[in-house]
This record gives C-alpha cells, structure tokens and sequence, in this order.
C-alpha cells in the first residue's frame, strides 16, 4: 500500500507513520527526516538545505523531488511506503504522480493552537529520530531515548519564530492537497487531536485494517 501522511508539522505524522511501519511492514520515508540526517553528516545537500529549513521555510521542488524519486527506486519500498512529509506543494503531488501510484492519503487534522502545543514540547532523538514531548509523551527517562539510549534534543525549527512560519507556509502551500486529494477520492481524514493510542486506532478503522 502506499501511502502519504498530511498534515501540519506537529499533527502526529512521523509518531504515527512509525507505528504504521510496524503494523503494515512497509517502510517510513521522511522527507523532513533525509534534510536532519544530511544535515547533521553535512553532506552537500545538508550544507543546501540548513538555513531554509532552520527558517521553516520549504526546500525548493526539485531537490526535494529528486530525492524522494531516487528513495522510491529502491528495493525497499516495492511493497508499499508511508511519505511522511512529501509532497507539500501541488507541484511535487504532480510529479509525483509521475513516477508513482498513491492509494492513499491520510489527512491528520488538527488545529493551529494544539501544534503550537505539541511543537513547543516536542524532543527528537538525535540519534534514530523517535519523537517525545516534555507532557504528552515522556521518555522513562528524562532527555534519554527509550528506544535506543540516544541524547534528546529540540529542533532548530522548532523555536516559535519557525513554528509560525511553518504553520503559514503549511497552509498556503500545503493545505491546498487536501482538496486535490480529496477530488482524487484518495482522502481519508483522521482527527489528531486525541492521544496517539486513539489516533493510531481513528487511523486503522479509515483504513479498513480492524
Ligand atoms: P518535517 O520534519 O516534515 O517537519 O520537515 C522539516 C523541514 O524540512 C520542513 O520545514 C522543510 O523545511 C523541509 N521539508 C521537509 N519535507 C519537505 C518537502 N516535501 N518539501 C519541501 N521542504 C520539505
């Protein structure tokens, strides 16, 4: 199955799409995720994308096309995917399209006051990425991952400044693929508000899988 997870920076989508990686065995891709990791080994694509993206603001079409072009070639992905976090303009839907076949996209809906909530709280592991928050979801312990022991730490474009632009890029720019998908027939919408125990369940009946 491939899918695409929508929806505003803090609605749940990587949190989520980690689960679902473990309940339909098909691989995560992270847009979001490929920038931080080429960033930190400051690679030449990282050294491109570090200040736009320490800015909120989006990374141009083409680079980013490109790169999820070139992970959807690989063997991995043959039974099925999860993008979280592309595409985010009309642009990189269409070209999308062009190289491959969406069965559907998830649309987590939240307002903009509950991701400024969740966003100014979030922790990432620098290590293998797994999101926390400071409230709603604690590590056992604390500024430690659960998972693999990695240093927690927040992300530069998790600073107000970047979340209000993110927020606004996301609803002149990305907002827009509700609507596109939804005249495809390809939209399931998925209240992110509650608990991620609760979404993860919203996310399993849209989909047909309980
Ligand atoms: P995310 O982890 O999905 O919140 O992405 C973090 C940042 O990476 C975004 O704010 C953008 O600067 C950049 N980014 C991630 N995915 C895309 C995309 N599909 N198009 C353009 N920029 C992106």
């Amino acid at each position: 199955m491939n899918l695409i997870f929508l929806g505003p920076p803090g609605a749940g989508k990587g949190t989520l799409a980690a689960r679902a990686v473990e309940i339909l065995g098909i691989p995560q891709i992270s847009t979001g995720a490929i920038f931080r990791a080429a960033i930190a080994a400051k690679t030449p694509l990282g050294l491109k994308v570090k200040a736009i993206i320490d800015e909120g603001k989006l990374v141009d079409d083409e680079t980013t096309v490109a790169l999820v072009r070139e992970r959807l070639s690989q063997e991995d992905t043959k039974k099925g995917y999860i993008l979280d976090g592309f595409p985010r303009t009309i642009a990189q839907a269409e070209a999308l399209a062009t190289f491959s076949k969406i069965d559907k996209v998830v649309n987590f809906d939240i307002p903009d006051a509950a991701v400024i909530e969740r966003l100014s709280g979030r922790r990432v592991c620098k290590n293998c990425g797994a999101n926390y928050h400071v409230l709603f979801q604690k590590p056992k312990k604390e500024g430690i991952c659960d998972s693999c022991g990695g240093e927690l730490y927040i992300r530069d474009d998790d600073r107000s400044e970047a979340i209000q632009k993110r927020l606004e890029v996301y609803r002149a720019q990305t907002a827009p693929l509700i609507e596109y998908y939804r005249q495809k027939g390809l939209l399931v919408d998925v209240d992110a508000r509650p608990a991620v125990e609760v979404v993860e369940e919203n996310f399993k009946k849209a989909l047909g899988l309980r």
